[in-house]
């Protein structure tokens, strides 16, 4: 399962990485005929401000490359948004990179901060391009577990996951899968452990305004003397509901941009060229637009969550994201991902087993994630069939 079949000549530095479990599921999904939600993408458009912008910078000759660090107007837009939104003060030449969405900002900066035999200390359950990036690069990961119920950063955990060897230390928050956002209280013990070790801290943001309750994301970047030492990372796909456009951003001190682009530069050099502008467009003038998503995904969030606590699993109510992480060990299947195959055929239903974001066999082994960034009818559709689907093994 979620494996792609490799060459036997495949380099050294691929084994063992499978194909992502998004794709397979989807596949499955449009195979069986069953209601997606697993793979994490809205299936409303952001925007129509934004994507006529884009139309107009494609009918106005914004086709040809863009400067390696992206095109003005984005850089720009970027350090606005982050002036306004967290007092940060940044500078557009030499603060921020555009990037081909958040997952080459995570392959440039792993790639560039990551020699052989350098430990990655990584939050567990990790998004999946994180470990096979790191692996890429060399690495070797050391994850630090977010445990259920409540998925919080144990300090503890994380000083013993720390050692001479480690040289980065990635972070995600807001969290995919769990939703969990890390408090002030979470993050200083973060700023803590790199001051001491002298760590580079990468920071993936993609969900910073898809947090609910009233809660707040705090940039790690904006901790007292961390700008120095943080690569920040978000993109565009989650917060305009544009997942396929691919545009990034890495936020940081020059000296550390400038890596990040060392390595970037070489990955795609630039894309995205007209889509650019019109992400500039959305940062300048569609705030309004994630505001609405956030508190509409609260509520589909609610919905989705009543319905599966009406089924035999334990249901783990997110602070953001478009994610909910259930427990279904009581259905009797070996594993989450069991208990996933079957989902199509008895129900109709597709969900992602989080057992491939784990190290930790057990803690992994039966968390299944449910995506609600979806329509009402397909949300209301999906738990219908759950609750009338017989689950059990
Ligand atoms: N990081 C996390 C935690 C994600 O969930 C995703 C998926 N949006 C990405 C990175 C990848 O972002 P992008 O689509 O911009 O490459
Ligand atoms: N971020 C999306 C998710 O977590 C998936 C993106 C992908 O398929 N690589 O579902």
């Amino acid at each position: 399962m979620a494996s792609i079949d490799q060459d036997h000549r495949a380099a050294d530095r691929l084994r063992g990485i499978s194909g992502t479990i998004f794709s397979e599921m989807s596949a499955l999904a449009v195979r069986t005929g069953a209601l997606n939600l697993g793979q994490g993408f809205p299936d409303r458009d952001g925007p129509e401000s934004v994507v006529e912008a884009a139309v107009q910078a494609l009918r106005g000759g914004r086709n040809q490359y863009a400067p390696g660090p992206g095109v003005p107007e984005l850089r720009d837009a970027v350090v606005a948004h982050q002036t306004r939104q967290y007092g940060l003060d940044l500078d557009a030449d030499r603060h921020v990179l555009v990037t081909t969405g958040a997952t080459e900002a995570i392959a440039a900066a792993l790639l560039a901060l990551v020699n052989p035999g350098d430990e990655v200390v990584v939050l567990e359950p990790y998004y999946d391009s994180y470990t096979a990036m790191i692996q890429m690069a060399g690495g070797i990961r050391r994850p630090v577990t977010l445990r259920a119920p409540d998925f919080r950063l144990d300090a503890d955990e994380l000083r013993a996951a720390v050692s001479d060897r480690t040289s980065v230390l990635l972070l995600n928050s807001p969290h995919n899968p769990t939703g969990t956002v890390l408090d002030r209280t979470e993050l200083e013990v973060v700023a803590e452990v790199a001051r001491e070790h002298d760590l580079v801290v990468v920071t993936d943001e993609v969900y910073e305004h898809l947090v609910f309750d009233g809660g707040e994301h705090v940039p790690f970047a904006t901790l007292p003397g961390m700008f120095e030492r943080t690569v920040s990372i978000s993109s565009s796909g989650k917060t305009f509901s544009f997942t396929g456009w691919k545009i990034g951003w890495v936020t940081g001190p020059e000296a550390l941009v400038r890596t990040v682009q060392a390595a970037k530069q070489w990955l795609t050099f630039t894309s995205g060229a007209p889509l650019q502008p019109a992400i500039a467009h959305a940062l300048a003038n569609e705030s309004a637009y994630y505001e609405a998503l956030a508190k509409e995904l609260e509520v589909k969030r609610d919905f989705l969550c009543d319905g599966l606590r009406r089924l035999d699993m334990d249901v783990y109510l997110p602070q953001s994201t478009y994610f909910v992480t259930t427990d279904v060990s009581r259905y009797g299947y070996a594993d989450g991902l069991e208990f996933c195959l079957a989902l199509p055929e008895r129900a109709g239903v597709v969900a992602i087993p989080s057992q491939f974001f784990y190290d930790d066999v057990e803690e992994g082994r039966h968390k299944v994630r449910w995506a609600f960034c979806k329509e009402q009818e397909v949300l209301e559709e999906g738990v219908r069939r759950l609750l009338a689907a017989d689950l059990r093994a």
